[in-house]
């Protein structure tokens, strides 16, 4: 079944059930929390509150979505910038029997999915909010064995709300198994198994609660279902290939670059970027946005960056970039009229766009003239950073450099922008992959950050006190009150101490309680801080029985201190008057 048949046979099927099809709205959104459309519920968002929906209370759409936080993974398996989301949508119509029942018959029946490959995950309480019982019994009714029905916990099955309050909800997601074999963790091989095995295809989100400023849920009067399915991984299970670059969304598009399937499975990650960002720059193209260094401009001209260097590298000539824009445009026409002449249009940005690229790399490069050939890594990575030149195109130049130096402060850069691309740009849907390394990371220093403020405590005194804290994926940050640097000694101890808890291997508790009381236990807590009334405590608890931390947080926070690493201080340092300042990092054993 081709992909094109897939589309068609989702949105039929819900209009024979009622639903209104209703056409994608633009990418370009008037929704000031994105930068571009990235859910397909998001042109409906006002129809799940009191807003009347013109459509009626049953729609479906095809919606073109754009996820700008993770350009700079496209190329792996699954990534994409530009995707189709498939939905159906229930404004305080159907709710969750008619929503699961018709998604089991979809899959199963008209795409031909066989039940075995099926996981379905539901929300299974967290949090102080019970588990959602009331899906598990639906989908047993419907004939799932329970085995293959999964808790999961807030972070994986809950959504919402998105800003501070706003309706959110439990959801329930269906995963596909991709090889019908567990990878080396046996039986752990579940759905969001590092393996990749599993791929998560559709996610149904219950709008049943509104969550106010204050944190508190109420049941919302008119409940709603809002699903969502990207099309390239469900055209990835039903042409039964193991990556969306393999159906034929993708493809064809080697034969208009002069490529063959040989070439692609040779060398795929610049393939994929090139599949991926064609489709992103001629959709982008569509709706009139032109390459600029800001909003969506500053998106465009990115992934057009990215292209270019993937079809240099892969001595693709302009002509055939032609061709394969040509080819999308002509697929896609049919269900976006308006890509119609974008082709041509796109042809003459990146005719453009490669010639001021070529200009900034003369530019840089002159700049370079003066120090001869032998560079610095610093240099080369200022190189990339400002003038986008790239460490392979500096060597291709001819110029030296420690290329493990630059690559590391590349990958710095890229994590520190995608995580200000997140915060921006965070809507919801399918989950977005591939952080789970950098939020691994994050779990593991945060967790750390508690054994430093107490081992300060112990070292220092209990005037120590918690002012503030900072983590990314490669160092903690935390401020602390004390009045004079810490001597070399202090700082020792502190780390053999905190070394000492990690390879003890301590368990970390979380036990929910009243704000008041965990303050009236001495709980550690950041003043000027706002908590609300119901708050989670984490305890790390010696071999002795003795507290070695107890803190009121939000997490995240490993199970067992002894994943963490060995812990080690870079520097000690002032912040402000009376603060001190410890960076700090983890080292694998
Ligand atoms: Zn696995
Ligand atoms: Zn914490």
């Amino acid at each position: 079944m081709e992909a094109d048949q897939i589309r068609q046979k989702f949105l039929k099927f819900f209009e024979d059930k009622g639903h209104q099809i209703v056409p994608s709205a633009p990418l370009v959104t008037d929704d000031p929390s994105v930068l571009l459309t990235t859910a397909g519920m998001q042109p409906f968002k006002k129809y799940f509150l009191s807003e009347k929906s013109p459509f009626g209370s049953r729609v479906t759409s095809c919606q073109k979505c754009f996820r700008t936080s993770d350009i700079d993974q496209v190329g792996d398996q699954s990534h994409l910038t530009f995707l189709e989301m498939l939905g159906n949508f229930s404004f305080g119509d159907y709710f969750k029997t008619e929503a699961a029942a018709w998604a089991l018959e979809i899959l199963t029946k008209e795409y031909q999915l066989p039940l075995e490959r099926l996981r379905f995950t539901y929300f299974g309480g967290d949090k102080g909010l019970s588990a959602d019982l009331e899906i598990k019994e639906i989908w047993q009714k419907l004939g799932i064995s329970s085995d293959v029905i999964l808790p999961y916990g807030r972070e994986d099955n809950f959504w919402g709300p998105t800003g501070r309050s706003g309706p959110c909800g439990p959801t329930t997601e269906i995963h596909y198994d991709s090889t019908g074999q567990p990878c080396s963790r046996g039986d752990q091989c579940q759905p969001g198994c590092s393996c990749g095995r599993f791929v998560e295809i559709w996610n149904l989100v219950f709008n049943q609660y509104y969550q106010d400023e204050s944190g508190s849920l109420s049941p919302l009067e008119q409940v709603g279902i809002d699903t969502g399915m990207g099309l390239e991984r469900l055209t990835l299970a039903v042409q039964g290939v193991s990556s969306v670059f393999e159906t034929d969304l993708f493809q064809p598009m080697l034969e208009h670059l002069n490529a063959t399937p040989d070439d692609y499975h040779h060398r795929p990650k610049p393939y994929r970027i090139l599949f991926d960002h064609l489709r992103g720059v001629i959709f982008l193209v569509s709706e009139g946005i032109e390459p600029s260094n800001v909003e969506q401009g500053y998106v465009l001209r990115r992934i057009i960056r990215r292209l270019i260097e993937a079809a240099d590298d892969l001595q693709i000539k302009p002509d055939h970039l032609s061709a394969a824009l040509k080819w999308l445009e002509d697929k896609y026409f049919k269900i976006y009229p308006e890509i119609q002449g974008a082709a041509s249009q796109a042809d003459l940005i990146l005719e453009k766009e490669r010639n001021r690229l070529s200009r900034a790399i003369q530019k840089g490069l002159s700049q370079l003239s003066a120090v001869g050939q032998q560079i610095s890594g610093q240099e080369a990575f200022k190189l990339y950073s400002t003038y986008g030149l790239s460490p392979q195109e500096l060597e291709k130049q001819g110029y030296q450099f420690d290329r493990q130096e630059v690559e590391r402060a590349i990958e710095e850069h890229k994590k520190i922008s995608r995580r200000g691309a997140e915060k921006k740009f965070g809507g919801h849907g399918l989950k977005e992959e591939g952080l789970s390394d950098q939020s691994q990371a994050i779990t593991k220093l945060h967790t750390a950050t508690h054994l430093l403020q107490a081992a300060l405590r112990e070292v220092l005194g209990s005037e120590v006190r918690q002012r503030g804290s900072d983590i990314n994926p490669e160092r903690l940050r935390f401020d602390f009150s004390f009045s004079r640097p810490l001597t070399e000694e202090e700082l020792m101890e502190v780390s053999r101490r905190v070394n000492q808890y990690i390879q003890s291997g301590l368990a970390m508790t979380k036990e929910s309680m009243k704000l008041s009381e965990a303050e009236a236990q001495g709980v550690l807590t950041v003043e000027g801080h706002q908590y609300p009334t119901e708050v989670d405590v984490y305890a790390i608890i010696n071999r002795d029985g003795s507290i070695v931390s107890r803190e009121v947080c939000a997490g995240p926070h490993v199970k067992n201190t002894q994943d963490l690493g060995r812990f080690r201080i870079v520097k000690e340092q002032s912040s402000s008057a009376g603060v001190r300042r410890i960076k700090a990092i983890l080292e694998d054993d």
